[in-house]
């Protein structure tokens, strides 16, 4: 666990960054901010989390070189297979570093929130693991929609607060759960992604920066050398894909693509793009990107994927978009779909639509690709739970 730490004392990635907490939480996310600087270097800590990641999880997940994918690109195709983790993605390489944080400040709650509850199932999971109580915050809209993720949270001992305010929707359960935060400070909140005040955006990035650190020993052994061209992920509030870039953020050798929710596109006002959407604002505890009109109210975000369909974005990606070290691409609905059915066909892997935001970004840069390019690509999470919206976009045979 190197670090790579792009964030200034006050937790600023250039202008993006930062603690905008009320007054009761600043007790609160000191002592956290104390406690995380304190595991960074901890060999223990390093030694447990591991122990977990290896055994529980079943990292490392494998760099697998997606050979048909490959050939119809014209270039060499590695994916990291997020998908293949306990719990179906990444999620749940964050949850168990927090948990573990949380065990050593002796904390016995743990609050979350979640959107499709993919973090929802993965806090619940390490709650279980570790016999603490779980509550996770979640709109309403979003227990109807996904329905069985709230049954495994409730199996694995949960308690979902279904949110009725605003949209019912992602923003309005982190509002909620913020909310309980502060009449509840002695709570430990796990944030699910790259977002939220400092120290969180970079403590995230710290736990899921595993991912590049496999990337590095795997491409080694696949290649003889340790970097990519490429590197592509796709971007919610931006936790895979800061965990993909970590340890390569510094490499100018390698070109770093994101993919953004483009909804139904950019031009439509049905979308997710922040980074190209988005205007300076606070949301959620950091100053960062943010979808908003005039009179900066926050907009209502769109996309097909749950997990993409946030208003905000975390501030390293909004800091690294904004110096050019990384190039973003707003995909569409139709975009993900279309390669999630290519993944699925050429390779016999059903992608997160999430991830298959990230996979339409080959067809973008097909034209830049040489044969002899490697490209690492993160499939961040396995299409189970997509399963009814791809359902809609094919005929099964007969
Ligand atoms: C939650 C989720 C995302 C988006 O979150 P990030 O923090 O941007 O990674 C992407 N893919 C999957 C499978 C998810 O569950």
């Amino acid at each position: 666990m190197a670090t790579n730490n792009q964030i200034d004392a006050n937790g600023y990635y250039g202008n993006f960054g930062g603690a905008y907490i009320p007054e009761i939480l600043h007790g609160s996310v000191e002592r956290l901010t104390e406690a995380y600087f304190a595991i960074k270097d901890d060999a223990t800590f390093k030694a447990e989390y591991y122990d977990l990641l290896k055994n529980y999880v079943g990292r490392p997940s494998p760099l697998y070189f997606a050979k048909r994918l490959s050939e119809l690109y014209g270039t060499n195709i590695y994916l990291k297979r997020e998908d293949l983790n306990h719990t179906g993605a990444h999620k749940i390489n964050n949850s168990l570093g927090q948990i573990l944080l949380a065990k050593r400040m002796g904390k016995t709650r743990i609050i979350s929130e979640t959107g499709a509850g993919q973090h929802g199932v993965a806090t619940a999971t390490a709650c279980a693991l570790m016999g603490l109580e779980c509550i996770v915050f979640m709109g309403k809209t979003d227990v109807e929609r996904q329905f069985l993720n709230v049954q495994k949270m409730r199996m694995l001992g949960a308690k979902v607060e279904a949110v009725t305010s605003g949209n019912m929707t992602l923003k309005d359960a982190t509002n909620e759960a913020i909310r309980y935060w502060c009449s509840n400070p002695d709570s430990f909140y796990i944030i699910g992604s790259t977002i939220g005040p400092h120290p969180y955006p970079d403590m995230v990035a710290f736990f899921q920066s595993v991912i590049s650190e496999e990337i590095k020993v795997q491409l080694q052994e696949h290649i003889g050398r340790d970097y990519p061209d490429y590197l592509m992920a796709c971007v919610g509030g931006g936790s895979n894909a800061m965990g993909t870039y970590y340890h390569y953020l510094n490499d100018e050798r390698v070109k770093i693509i994101s993919a953004e929710a483009g909804g139904l596109g950019i031009e439509s006002g049905e979308s997710a793009a922040t980074i190209h959407l988005g205007r300076e604002g606070i949301i959620h505890g950091c100053r960062t990107l943010l979808m908003q009109d005039e009179d900066g109210q926050i907009t209502e975000p769109y996309s097909i994927s749950a997990g993409l369909d946030y208003p905000g974005i975390g501030p390293a990606h909004a800091h690294f978009a904004h110096t050019g070290r990384t190039k973003v691409h707003a995909v569409t609905d139709t975009e993900a779909l279309d390669a999630a059915f290519e993944l699925t066909k050429l390779e016999g892997i059903i992608p997160a639509i999430e991830s298959a935001h990230a996979l339409a970004l080959l067809k973008k840069e097909k034209n830049t690709f040489k044969p002899t390019d490697i490209v690492v690509l993160t499939v961040s999470g396995r299409g189970d739970k997509d399963m009814d919206t791809y359902v809609k976009f094919f005929t099964p045979n007969p």
